[in-house]
C-alpha cells in the first residue's frame, strides 16, 4: 500500500528524489523546509497550554515516574505535544515549555530509579555494526572540533556514560589518560575487557576517587545528555571536574531538527530511554546556569555525508549542507562548551563562540510533587 506521504511526495516532486533517503529529503527538496516550519508553527498554535496540576490530573503516572516543571526556566505550565511509542511496548509523553521552548518527557523518570533503565542487558545495544557506526561518528565529531582531540598526551579525559568503552578505546589510542563511568554494570565489564590503559567504572563520578579529584581537560557526553533526569546538578559537577582551560563535548539529538518538525512523534530522537530533548538555545541555558563561559556548535550533515559514503549527487549534497547551516544545524547537535576564558582562548580558534552569561545564583528548580 502506498502511504499518504509517498503519494503526496510523488505528486509534488515526481521521481526526482526517489534515491534520496527520507532523512535527507527534508534538507534537499525545494520548499520543504518552509512547509515543515509552517507545519510546526501550526502544531504549536493548536496544542493547548495547561497548568501542571491539570496536566497531572489527567495523565497516568508510572511507578518509577514523577511529574516535573521545566528544568531550564522553572515554568510549570505544560504544552503536551507528542506521545512517541513503538511496538516493543514502550511509550511516553513529550511536552514543550511554553516559556523557553524546552522539550521534555513528562512524567519523567525519578532520578533514584535511573539505574533501573540500564540494570541488565543494555550492553546488547552497544556492539556489532552499531559499534562500528558509533566509532565512525566519534571520529567525525572529533575531526569537527579539531584540534581538541588530536593529541591526548598529558591530558585527562572523562567519558560520562561510557557504555562498552567504544570511545574510551579511541581516546586511549590518542594518548589521553582516560576514565569512564556508566550505570550499566555489564557495559562497564565489556569496556574494561576492551581497554588497555583506560578504566571504566560503575556508578557516578563522585564514587571513584581518581575521578572525583577532577582536573579533567576534556569531558565527553556521547548521546548521554538526553538520558539525564537532573541535568543542572550533573553539569554543575562537570564544571567542577574540569581543569582551567577545560572543555565539555556534547553530542545529542537536536530538538530544533527539521526532521522533528516533519515526523513529530515518529522522530528518530524519541527513543526508549530519552528523557529530555535539547536545542542549541536550551543547551545554552543549561550551560549558562552551570557556570560555563561559552559554547560553539559544529553542524551535523549526517555521518554518511561527512564520511563521504553517501550517494547524493554533488548539487544535492551542497544544497543539504546549505540547508543544515541555515536552519537547524542538523538532526544531531554537536557542541563544545568552554569552562572559562582560558578554554575559549586555547580551543576556540576561529569558531563562532556563543558567550554565556553565567548565573551563579541560579539553583536547580525542584521537581513538583
Ligand atoms: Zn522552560
Amino acid at each position: 500500500m502506498v502511504s499518504a506521504r509517498r503519494l503526496i511526495s510523488r505528486i509534488v516532486y515526481g521521481s526526482r528524489y526517489d534515491r534520496v533517503s527520507w532523512g535527507q529529503r527534508v534538507y534537499v527538496r525545494p520548499g520543504e523546509r518552509l512547509a515543515r516550519e509552517a507545519q510546526w508553527r501550526w502544531r504549536l498554535r493548536r496544542a493547548p497550554v495547561i497548568p501542571l496540576a491539570d496536566y497531572a490530573a489527567r495523565t497516568p503516572l508510572g511507578a518509577i515516574e514523577e511529574f516535573v516543571s521545566c528544568l531550564m526556566c522553572g515554568q510549570s505550565r505544560q504544552q503536551p505535544l507528542f506521545e512517541p511509542a513503538n511496538g516493543d511496548g514502550w511509550s511516553y509523553r513529550v511536552v514543550r515549555c511554553p516559556s523557553c521552548g524546552f522539550l521534555y518527557r513528562n512524567p519523567n523518570v525519578r532520578p533514584e530509579h535511573l539505574g533501573d533503565l540500564y540494570a541488565t542487558g543494555y550492553s546488547g545495544f552497544l556492539t556489532g555494526t552499531y559499534a562500528a557506526n558509533r566509532q565512525r561518528r566519534y571520529r567525525l565529531t572529533m575531526d569537527a572540533f579539531a584540534p581538541v582531540f588530536s593529541d591526548g598526551r598529558d591530558r585527562r579525559l572523562l567519558d560520562f556514560g561510557c557504555g562498552a568503552g567504544l570511545f574510551l578505546e579511541l581516546a586511549e589510542q590518542r594518548g589521553f589518560e582516560a576514565y569512564g563511568v556508566d550505570l550499566s554494570p555489564d557495559s562497564v565489564e565489556q569496556a574494561n575487557a576492551r581497554l588497555t590503559r583506560a578504566r571504566a567504572y560503575f556508578g557516578a563520578p563522585e564514587d571513584v576517587p581518581e575521578i572525583a579529584e577532577g582536573g579533567f581537560d576534556v569531558i565527553t557526553l556521547w548521546s548521554v545528555l538526553a538520558h539525564l533526569p537532573r541535568p543542572l546538578s550533573d553539569f554543575s559537577r562537570f564544571r567542577q571536574l574540569l581543569a582551567p582551560g577545560g572543555v565539555l563535548l556534547v553530542l545529542t539529538v537536536n530538538a530544533r531538527s527539521l526532521l522533528l518538525k516533519a515526523y513529530g512523534p515518529k522522530w528518530s530522537g524519541f527513543t526508549k530511554n530519552h528523557l529530555m530533548f535539547y536545542s542549541p538555545e536550551t543547551l545554552r541555558t543549561l550551560l549558562g546556569r552551570t557556570g560555563f563561559a561559552g559554547v560553539s556548535y559544529a553542524p551535523h550533515y549526517g555521518d554518511a555525508v561527512e564520511a563521504g559514503t553517501d550517494r547524493l549527487p554533488e548539487p544535492l549534497r551542497r544544497r543539504l549542507r546549505r540547508t543544515v547551516e541555515a536552519t537547524d544545524g542538523g538532526n544531531m547537535m554537536r557542541a563544545l562548551a568552554f569552562a572559562d576564558e582560558e578554554a575559549i582562548a586555547r580551543w576556540g580558534g576561529d569558531r563562532r563562540i556563543h558567550r554565556l552569561r553565567t548565573r551563579c545564583d541560579a539553583r536547580p528548580v525542584p521537581a513538583a510533587d
